[in-house]
């Protein structure tokens, strides 16, 4: 497996050399030119210069012969030999033929110049030329024409060794090479401090998630870093934590009241089944028996089913196949079915509707809905009561609201009222049938269709329902 302290330090290491060696590539050939440019400057300045006088004073080739006057008027021959072979320059003088005519003191004999060279020369543009003397030491010749009478004479050789310049361009490589390793060096240390400042919080954390169990939910992580990053990264691993503990205890808590909803039929059927095997019964009491059972199985399958519907919807992916839908004839069919029901309650059931556009939902799931709440609101009014169910276009969606005349709920229920399980005292005390899930599946449907359920109340007077939905042209299709 790849390690990221590896790849900072290499990946820091790379990429300071490559600029070094392009740094050290350009200064090198930077440094070179410009010495070299400085080394012919000076001596094309000094030839130029030298020819100068020999042509403002030619006997002086004639009467000084070798290393004469001119020497001494460039102050060549007061020079310590051995510094005049490094530093100082020397100089030659050939007639047009390429005879050796004069030359300083320090130079070495050189007889004659090549025909090339002096056709150059005489055409009175500086003639550069880099050479090796008989010991093997470089060195730079300039060749200029000397003129008289404003005719080429001489061609002058002046003469200059490349040692120093060699020594210099040395030591500048020697310097870049020495800098470069160093800031390597430095690179190379500096990229593993980076690299554990970066690392070792992230290590941190790792060590601890890795250490976490179920046991240990309420932990929290403190880390002890000055950089606002990782506080970041601590605080969302935090609320990450925050989040898991929460969501364990809703799940522990909703296993717990599940189990204990479940224990209540389970409890009253094992008992009329006690009862029941006492002695002997009747037929008829055997019936009666059985009866009272099945009604409690049929609260257990109606227990288990909504929880079943629950865990679907909040398993990712909702369950519903949205197509449009028109409302109306749907509740107007579902009215119809439970008429019998309100009658049978003597409570009487109103249908308002309006027209309203389509909506993109799933009949069957919104059928349910409406059943959960028209179910509530037959259940909790009481005969001689009236159950409306209106439908209304609301903003830019469409409302059902469904209104009773019942005994309503209170204030402090209603914050409540969509938690699973959650039923107020007074439904408790009238009858065991409800389940307290009925709202919370209204909940999760409404919201798999992009919708909202909300609910008004007034003790003794009544309770509205209301589910919104959007309309279909606001809506986007699920893939
Ligand atoms: P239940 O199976 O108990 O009806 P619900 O989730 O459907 O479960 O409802 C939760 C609680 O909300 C009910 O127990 C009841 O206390 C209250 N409730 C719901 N609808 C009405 C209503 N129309 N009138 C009065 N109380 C209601």
């Amino acid at each position: 497996m790849k390690s990221l302290h590896r790849l900072i330090r290499q990946s820091a290491l790379i990429l300071m050399a490559a600029l070094l060696l392009v740094f050290s590539v350009l200064t090198y050939a930077g440094g070179d030119a410009l010495l070299h440019r400085f080394v012919d400057g000076r001596l094309l300045g000094l030839a130029e210069t030298l020819a100068k006088i020999v042509e403002q004073h030619p006997n002086i080739i004639e009467s000084s012969g070798e290393g004469g006057a001119l020497a001494a008027e460039v102050g060549g021959n007061n020079k310590d030999p051995h510094e005049l072979q490094d530093v100082t320059h020397s100089l030659r003088i050939f007639s047009l033929d390429g005879r050796l005519v004069w030359k300083a003191p320090n130079a070495s004999a050189q007889q004659s110049l090549s025909n090339d060279l002096l056709e150059q020369a005489r055409r009175e543009a500086p003639v550069f030329e880099t050479s090796e003397t008989t010991d093997g030491q470089p060195v730079r010749h300039v060749f200029v024409s000397v003129q008289r009478q404003g005719q080429v004479r001489y061609v002058l050789q002046a003469e200059t060794s490349l040692v120093l310049y060699q020594e210099t361009r040395k030591g500048l490589a020697i310097l870049l090479t020495l800098g470069s390793g160093i800031i390597l060096l430095v690179s190379w240390v500096g990229s593993g401090w980076l690299a554990k400042q970066v690392l070792t919080p992230i290590e941190v954390l790792s060590t601890g998630a890795e250490t976490m169990s179920e046991a240990h939910l309420g932990k929290r992580f403190t880390l002890d870093s000055p950089y606002q990053e990782f506080r970041r990264l601590t605080q969302a691993f935090n609320s990450v934590m925050d989040r898991f503990q929460r969501n364990g205890e809703i799940q522990r808590r909703f296993c717990d009241i599940a189990a204990h909803e479940m224990k209540t039929p389970l409890t009253i059927l094992q008992g009329n089944l006690d009862v029941a095997l006492m002695k002997a019964r009747t037929s008829e009491e055997y019936r009666e028996a059985l009866i009272n059972n099945l009604e409690q199985v049929g609260r257990l399958i109606a227990l288990t089913r909504s929880l079943l519907t629950l865990a679907n919807f909040t398993s990712g992916k909702p369950p519903v196949h949205l197509v449009p839908l028109a409302l109306e004839p749907m509740i107007q069919d579902l009215l119809d079915e439970l008429t019998l029901l309100a009658d049978d309650r003597r409570i009487t059931l109103v249908f308002e509707p309006q027209s309203v556009p389509l909506i993109l939902g799933d009949a069957q799931w919104l059928k349910q809905a409406l059943i959960n709440l028209l179910d509530n609101a037959l259940h909790y009014t009481p005969p001689g009561g009236a159950v409306t169910v209106r439908l209304r276009g609301a903003g830019e969606g469409i409302a059902v609201v469904v209104e009773d005349t019942g005994h309503g709920i209170e204030p402090e229920h209603l914050p409540h009222l969509f938690e699973r399980f959650y039923r107020t005292d007074w439904a408790r005390a009238k009858d065991a049938g409800g389940t307290g899930l009925g709202l919370p599946i209204v909940k999760e449907i409404a919201e798999a269709h992009g919708g909202t359920i909300s609910v008004t109340s007034h003790v003794d007077k009544g309770s509205v329902f209301t589910l919104r939905l959007p309309v279909l042209s606001r809506q986007a299709i699920p893939g």
